[in-house]
């Protein structure tokens, strides 16, 4: 059996979140837009997903729009929110960071190529914690949008959102988060912080793939990204994916109700793996001791190539990444290691737990990890 310790890439469906998908894959086949019968059970089944999201996060289900997933939903913020506050003659300036998601970094660099925005893109402390000073201090009268993540998909780090969005708030500017690391991991405020847009995606959160939650405060007018037939108040075209959205609002529930005990368990196992592989000479952690995601030990080797290892480690039945799965296969360090200054001759694995992690996996998997170090430097590293 496999050790599965690669919860930040995705997570397994929980088996209670499937049950209660099958009967809109099996034969509740309605298009939850119908008037008829057949299609108001799946709309009645959608209108209850979404109020499980909102009560999941704090909000009115109005402000819950489903998506096809996390990519999606920060596309559409990012985008949609500059675009809308373009359009009202607002500015065109956005502020964001050098360790956000491909999804929020690739938009606000296609705004800044395409549509003539001016970008201000903020580094992290070496910690891979961004200063709230330093990030308010970017923020001009011509700001429309700042996009933080609220917690780091590699280095686990989180980000003082707390501190950032109140502050935002009184100014006026539009704050995104893609929170799709954080939720049921670390805590989340929205109304409290003043956070205008949020993205989710149910992968990470034992949920399908293939949908995603965009949060968007009733005050926040937004461009959307899709045209046709205006489902989801217009802000999200296309037919609800109903199977997948019920799905989504299971696992959100799920979530919401377990996390204050499932973050003390995963932060007890993650510290005792982190204990067992920082043992290891040479090991070293990436990103903050203290302000982390509870799940996340992401760690620097000494004396072996990255790949070579996960490689070992896949071998020895055990399965992490390498920085972000969204870019593995490329041989060059990730722009969040490179962000905070990791040293490049080393090899950097990231082990994220989950709701199925045991102790024996912890142990197991720091058993294979020390060994397979060892013989990796015996033989020079495995370097290519
Ligand atoms: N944002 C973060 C922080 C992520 O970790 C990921 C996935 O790795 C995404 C966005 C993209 O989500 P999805 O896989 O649902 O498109």
């Amino acid at each position: 059996m496999t050790v599965y310790l690669d919860h930040a890439a995705t997570t397994p469906l929980d088996p209670g979140v499937l049950a209660a998908m099958r009967p809109y894959l099996e034969h509740e086949h309605g298009n939850p837009s119908s008037l008829h019968a057949v299609g108001r059970v799946a709309r009645a089944a959608v209108e209850h997903a979404r109020e499980q999201v909102a009560a999941a996060l704090g909000v009115t289900p109005l402000e819950v729009v489903f998506t096809g997933g996390g990519t999606e939903s920060d596309n559409a913020a990012v985008k949609g929110i500059a675009w809308a506050a373009r359009e009202a003659g607002r500015g065109r300036h956005v502020v964001t960071t050098a360790i956000e998601h491909p999804a929020v970094l690739e938009s606000v660099r296609w705004l800044a190529q395409s549509h003539a925005f001016e970008v201000t893109v903020v580094a992290p402390e070496p910690d891979g914690v961004v200063d709230a000073e330093r990030l308010l201090a970017a923020v001009r009268a011509d700001t429309v949008l700042v996009s933080v993540m609220a917690a780091n998909n590699e280095i686990g780090t989180l980000q003082p959102l707390d501190v950032v969005g109140p502050a935002l708030r009184d100014r006026g500017v539009v704050l995104h988060t893609d929170a799709v690391q954080a939720f049921g991991r670390a805590p989340l405020d929205v109304d409290g912080w003043g956070i205008g847009a949020l993205s989710l995606s149910a992968h990470k959160f034992n949920g399908p793939k293939g949908v995603g939650v965009l949060v968007l405060r009733r005050d926040v007018p937004v461009q959307p990204l899709l045209s046709g037939g205006g489902q989801e108040r217009g802000v999200r075209s296309g037919t609800l994916n109903a199977a997948g959205i019920v799905g989504c609002g299971g696992a959100a529930a799920l979530t919401a109700a377990t996390a204050a005990d499932e973050v003390v368990r995963l932060r007890a196992l993650r510290d005792r793996l982190a204990g067992a592989l920082l043992g290891v000479d040479g090991v070293t952690l990436n990103g903050s001791a203290t302000r982390r995601l509870p799940h996340n030990a992401a760690v620097a080797v000494a004396g072996c190539d990255g790949e070579a290892l996960l490689l070992a480690l896949d071998a020895a039945g055990v399965a992490v990444s390498t920085g972000s799965a969204c870019q593995s296969g490329a041989a060059e360090p990730s722009h969040v290691l490179t962000a905070i200054g990791a040293p490049t001759d080393r090899a950097h694995l990231r082990f994220t737990l989950g709701r199925t992690t045991t102790d024996d996996d912890v142990d197991t998997a720091a058993a294979a990890f020390a060994d397979a170090v060892k013989r990796l430097r015996d033989a020079g590293g495995g370097y290519a």
